[in-house]
């Protein structure tokens, strides 16, 4: 689970949690969190589509 609050929009993608936040300096990013106990897949993204793609490709390691 994505720790950071700020967490808007948040879509679930097979065990990929995706979500969109502002970072320190205002900037929308995004981020693609596994949400499988020995998986610890985190990225932060530019853009949404991105984000959501790295979720539907995610090969979840703890599977
Ligand atoms: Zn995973």
């Amino acid at each position: 689970m994505p720790a950071n609050p700020r967490f808007r929009r948040v879509v679930r993608i097979g065990p990929v949690q995706v979500g969109t936040y502002y970072d320190g300096r205002g900037r929308e990013k995004h981020s693609a969190v596994c949400t499988a106990p020995r998986c610890g897949f985190s990225a932060d993204y530019d853009s949404r589509t991105a984000a959501e793609l790295a979720a539907r490709t995610h090969r979840c390691r703890a599977r």
